[in-house]
């Protein structure tokens, strides 16, 4: 199996509404070409550092896809950020947001990154209601950036079931914060699962996964 294989395997089993972003740390320009030729539309990198040989090196055929941050953006890189990513999946502070929302130049459509297991080692708000929704309304209120979601990694054993109740958590969170109607706050976006528990996340409400291993491959550090 090849990546193309990979790629259009899944894409075909999965429902259509669920985009899939592939996570291309460590992948060469020739490995994330060849899945855009066979029609992936959503590119996630780790490391602002990557993006930035990677899309060069893709010339044309890197405009033909949406650029997500879905590592930690680090403020001192931010202005870097812009120039490379469409749209950033990690913000977890009100701090941040504001200083991604002092730098760009125009509206960015960014998530909020929870932090489901409550795990030390990993960033994102804590999964309490009204951490999230305060953190939500506040960075509604600011004017280059726009809250479209919320994205979520979870605890990994390798058991996509040891996942189920993480990812429920963060959809019940999100369909709360749409059901409060707040004025100018939509989120549309559920960025969970992985190579692992795609299949787990989409029964639990994920319209949004990001996939490495099961496409490329195993990664070799
Ligand atoms: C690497 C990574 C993924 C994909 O992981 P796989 O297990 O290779 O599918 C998804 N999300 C984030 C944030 C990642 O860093």
């Amino acid at each position: 199996m090849n990546i193309a294989e990979n790629y259009q395997k899944i894409r075909n089993q999965i429902p259509e509404h669920v985009t899939i972003v592939l996570a291309a740390k460590t992948r060469t320009p020739e490995e994330v070409k060849e899945a855009i030729c066979a029609g992936a539309t959503d590119i996630g990198e780790n490391y602002l550092q990557e993006a930035e040989q990677v899309i060069p090196a893709l010339g044309k055929t890197a405009e033909k896809v949406r650029w997500h941050m879905i590592g930690d953006l680090q403020k001192n890189k931010i202005n870097r950020a812009l120039k490379v990513f469409d749209l950033v999946q990690t913000l977890s502070s009100f701090e941040r947001a504001e200083a991604l929302n002092q730098r760009a130049e125009k509206i960015i459509p960014v998530y909020v990154e929870i932090n489901t297991g409550c795990e030390e080692t990993k960033k994102g708000v804590d999964p309490d209601f009204e951490k999230v929704k305060d953190l939500v309304v506040k960075m509604a209120g600011l004017e280059n950036i726009s809250v479209e979601g919320l994205m979520t990694m979870g605890p990994m054993t390798g058991d996509p079931e040891d996942s189920r109740p993480y990812f429920r958590k963060a959809k019940a969170i999100f369909d709360k914060i749409n059901e409060l109607d707040l004025p100018g706050i939509s989120l549309r976006t559920l960025s969970m699962g992985m190579s692992d528990s795609y299949w787990t996340a989409i029964e639990e409400g994920s319209n949004m996964i990001r996939l490495g291993r099961v496409v490329f491959g195993d990664r070799s550090y």
